[in-house]
């Protein structure tokens, strides 16, 4: 475990739900494993007016239920609230920020993270505010909560307004995917075995599927939702970030901007779409009323906050292509939806097949061979093989080898955000989005949006509780390939 060094870590959006849900539990989880300095705190921002107490009030109710029950421990639940303290700051109220800075002090040593848990509308004022009352140290550093920004123009106005007072590399944007332990586990396993290096390339590799199935709907958030869709929610930051790791070239070590550099030249090497390739490679979604696990629930347009003709997708399916030596010819397959029939997050990497089969009982399974790699609702990892049934006769069957070694291991898997915060604190940027990518991922997303809207055709329904629209079936079928759930 790598020690870290004092600290003040600011959460603006303090009082809000990713901080009572995953952001105090993440730092409660290293608090307890050690890993926190004596004099690290933690100062929570939010518009009421509360004293220390009354927050520490607030967080007994709201974040201490999101812990884990085994891990709970009363008598380090209030050694770790010592670390807490609480201040009214309103993005808009330059004495706010004065009260903020006579509070954290002028010590240029001490690393000072603001963690803008915000809506990103606050983030270019709050950035401002921090550097009116100098507290723009060169150990301070930002972390930006997606969403950045609906489009390349809205996305660049945030990063130049947060790049105005922040260098790059005081600059952490989170994609928390990138902080799940399989996702680093791909990386290990890519760079760190010989084994797999000569497989993965296009002579091995017959296509990859990247699948972020959610069972639930829009919940409370329908109006963020609405001007949001699942292309810009879960496809440009989530999905685009997956590829880049199962498509990286090896980078030449683990420095953060090398290992960026490789993910930049995959997103450069995207295949653009012409509004052709959007009529044929993507397919979009919307939930009607069905049910999930049993439980009848309505239709997206007849959701709170939605409007009742909206065009907007709760489902997507994209064929993507990545123009390089390594990779022509292998279809990635992305899909992501709501209201579907299970909740599951997972990379399937399918091998090609033996080129010529010598047993009749393999030969019904078509890509024998599959590295899984889930992320939800359980983590791990699992490679798919035949191996001989034990008995009289030749029989093969599918076994699943367990790549997940966190019982070899005997410790417990972090939680993604105890993992990046502690990067940040640290100053690791390796698993943190660089605004270069950021606006690559936009450029290829963005003629998918423009075909969509000039199109104005509506999407494709599907039933809730089902696996998304028959036309994202149809999509990988076309090319003889299937979804992992089709068999
Ligand atoms: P939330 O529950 O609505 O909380 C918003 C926070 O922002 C509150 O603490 C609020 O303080 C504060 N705030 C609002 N207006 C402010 C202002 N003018 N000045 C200073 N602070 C202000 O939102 P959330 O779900 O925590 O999400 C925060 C951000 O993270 C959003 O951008 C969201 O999209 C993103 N995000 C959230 C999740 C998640 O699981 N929740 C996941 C990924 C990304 P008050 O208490 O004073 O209102």
């Amino acid at each position: 475990m790598q020690s870290v060094n004092s600290f003040d870590l600011v959460i603006f959006g303090g009082t809000g739900d990713l901080a009572m849900r995953k952001l105090l539990p993440a730092l409660y989880y290293r608090h307890c494993a050690g890993q926190l300095p004596e004099d690290g705190r933690i100062i929570a921002a939010g518009r009421g007016a509360m004293d220390r107490e009354g927050y520490l009030g607030f967080l007994d109710e709201k974040s201490r239920r999101h812990l884990r029950q085994a891990e709970f421990n009363e008598s380090q639940w209030r050694a770790f609230s010592e670390r807490i303290d609480y201040v009214k700051v309103d993005a808009s109220n330059a004495d706010d920020f004065r009260v903020l800075a006579e509070r954290l002090g002028h010590d240029e040593q001490r690393v000072r993270a603001f963690y803008l848990s915000t809506s990103p509308d606050f983030f270019a004022e709050i950035c401002q505010q921090l550097h009116a009352v100098d507290l723009v140290t060169p150990k301070a550093r930002v972390v930006l909560e997606k969403p950045l920004g609906r489009d390349l123009a809205s996305s660049s106005s945030i990063n130049e307004a947060v790049g105005a007072v922040f260098a790059e590399h005081q600059i952490y944007r989170i994609d928390h995917y990138l902080g799940k332990e399989p996702v680093q586990n791909l990386m290990a396993l890519r760079f760190g075995n010989a084994l797999f290096e000569p497989l993965w390339n296009s002579n091995r590799i017959r296509d990859v599927q990247i699948t972020v199935a959610e069972q639930i709907g829009v919940e409370e958030r329908g109006e963020f939702y609405e001007r949001t869709g699942a292309l810009r929610d879960m496809v440009q930051n989530h999905i685009v970030q997956l590829l880049c790791i199962v498509a990286m070239e090896p980078p030449i070590s683990i420095d953060p901007d090398i290992v960026r550099d490789e993910k930049l030249k995959v997103l450069r090497a995207l295949r653009p779409f012409t509004p052709e390739d959007v009529v044929s490679r993507t397919v979009r979604g919307q939930y009607r009323a069905g049910a999930v696990n049993g439980q009848p629930v309505v239709g997206y347009l007849q959701e709170q906050g939605i409007d009742p003709s909206s065009h907007t997708e709760t489902y997507v399916a994209i064929k993507a292509e990545i123009g390089t030596w390594r990779w022509a010819s292998v279809p990635f397959y992305l899909r992501t939806g709501k209201r579907l029939q299970e909740r599951v997050t997972e990379v399937v990497v399918n091998f090609r097949p033996v080129p010529h089969s010598i047993f009749p009982s393999a030969s019904r399974a078509s890509t024998p061979n599959r590295l899984v790699i889930r992320l939800q609702p359980d983590e791990g990892m699992e490679l798919h093989l035949l191996a001989k049934e034990p008995g009289d006769q030749m029989n093969l069957k599918p076994v699943h080898l367990n790549l997940d070694f966190s019982e070899s291991f005997k410790t417990r898997q972090l939680e993604a955000y105890e993992r990046l915060l502690m990067d940040v604190l640290r100053g690791n940027l390796t698993l943190f989005v660089r605004r270069d990518e950021l606006d690559a991922a936009w450029r290829w997303v963005e003629p998918i949006m423009a075909a969509w809207q000039k199109s104005g055709e509506p999407p494709k329904t599907y039933t809730s509780g089902t696996w998304g629209p028959a036309a994202a079936s149809a999509l990988i079928n076309r090319d003889a390939r299937s979804w992992p759930e089709e068999g």
